[in-house]
């Protein structure tokens, strides 16, 4: 008895410690709110937008009307938000150089009274895109493609580009190159030939579509890249990229989510950046997908003053989980000319895993990558654990920085000695 009440104390005491570890987290979360906390600002925003182009309801949950109905203009982008003059005159600028165009509905996340905004830094063009240095193809992407419209890098996977378009133009876009000044979706011979090479290739087991982003795409369309990847039977998974969870959340209907729950194995990839992101709109999309059986993964783009702090990070892979998206990967920001003010030291990444392991569920850390140069791959980079090797023993540092001695087996054992 004396010793269960002993026991009890401690895993008190220990308990008391884990509070702490918590504490400062909780106290910050209330200033990282969900886009369905700002839901107020955000329907005030929507209205806004609405008188101004017109749409009804309806057409507003349309994602064609949508598309069609996309803000690329500075004057029009001035009615919404507070822009003056000059920085009017500077988005024309960068608008001949750099294409930029944002959906009414990521449009109505902005809040207009927050001078960092963190969907506004995604959307709207800044004078910091025509400043800086950056190389237009930091991944020397044009020599890893052995057919039209892929680029495989990897022994038993591959891309395939099945447009260049998409529902906004992200600021931070690491394939600006890409994008076009026309949307066009790949000709459909080009996609017989990706195909062709797939079919080719017996050790291509996981096909990923993207673009541009890949439900830009007519249903028709992605059900017929669908039937013909699932008659080859080395093809065991499917996956497609897209950010129009994000950005475009009308475009998930229930027609597409229907074609993609007869392929399966289908697995849908996309990137949200921040909590204010997940929207009641967002949640209905990817709640949707998953009802599809399809499971879904978030790849973040670590952005300075988006989300590089722990924290931030934590809320948003927490809010990920609850409408059902694995937090799969954090890239670093390649350095691609127009978008290196987004970049981060490598640091920053260290940082936020650190701040995830350990103090979170291992459902809520991903792997944080560096894309090689020249196109080599993705490579993870992480902290520091084993703090150093001993013969018989190893150092091992755990979460909350304690370091123990962890006993290694004598590799000594031979196959005769076990029967
Ligand atoms: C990212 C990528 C993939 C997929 O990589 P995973 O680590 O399996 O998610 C495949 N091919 C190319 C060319 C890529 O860039």
């Amino acid at each position: 008895m004396a010793e269960i009440n002993e026991n009890r104390k401690k895993a008190l005491d220990r308990s008391e410690v884990l509070k702490e570890r918590i504490e400062k987290y909780l106290q910050n979360r209330s200033r990282i709110p969900t886009g369905r906390e700002k839901s107020q600002v955000i329907k005030k925003q929507k209205e806004k937008i609405r008188d101004i182009l017109g749409g009804s309801e309806k057409d507003w949950n349309n994602w064609e009307w949508q598309m069609q109905n996309r803000i690329s203009d500075a004057n029009t982008l001035a009615r919404v938000l507070k822009i003056d003059d000059k920085a009017q005159e500077k988005i024309k600028e960068i608008g001949k150089k750099y294409r930029w165009s944002i959906s009414p509905y990521y449009l109505s996340l902005i809040d207009p009274s927050e001078q960092w905004d963190p969907i506004k830094l995604q959307s709207v063009p800044s004078a910091m895109e025509l400043l800086g240095e950056g190389t237009p193809d930091p991944m020397g992407e044009e020599f890893t493609s052995p057919a039209s419209s892929i680029t495989r890098r990897y022994p038993d996977r591959l891309i395939i580009k099945v447009t260049n378009q998409c529902g906004m133009y992200c600021r931070h876009c690491q394939r600006r190159r890409g994008i076009g000044e026309v949307d066009k979706p790949t000709p459909v011979e080009e996609l017989e030939e990706a195909i062709k090479y797939v079919r080719d290739n017996p050790e291509i087991r996981d096909v990923l579509l993207t673009g541009g982003d890949a439900f830009l795409l007519s249903n028709e369309r992605i059900e017929w890249i669908l039937k013909e990847l699932r008659s080859i039977d080395h093809v065991e998974v499917i996956r497609l990229g897209s950010r129009t969870l994000v950005t475009l959340p009308q475009r998930i209907d229930d027609e597409l989510a229907e074609i993609l729950s007869r392929y399966h194995p289908v697995f849908v990839n996309t990137q949200f950046n921040h909590p204010q992101e997940i929207t009641e709109e967002a949640a209905e999309a990817c709640n949707k997908l998953a009802n599809a059986g399809v499971p879904l993964g978030n790849q973040m783009v670590l952005l300075r003053r988006i989300n590089d702090k722990p924290d931030v990070v934590k809320r948003l892979n927490h809010e990920l989980l609850k409408v059902r998206v694995s937090p799969y990967y954090i890239f670093h920001a390649k350095g691609v000319e127009g978008t290196t003010h987004f970049r981060t030291r490598v640091e920053k990444g260290m940082e936020i895993m650190e701040n995830l392991r350990g103090f979170t569920s291992g459902l809520a850390i991903p792997t944080f990558i560096i894309n090689a140069p020249h196109g080599y791959g993705k490579t993870p980079v992480l902290p520091e654990y084993v703090v150093s090797w001993g013969g018989d023993h190893i150092l091992l540092r755990t979460w909350e920085g304690r370091v123990m001695e962890y006993p290694n087996v004598l590799d000594e054992w031979s196959d005769e000695e076990v029967f």
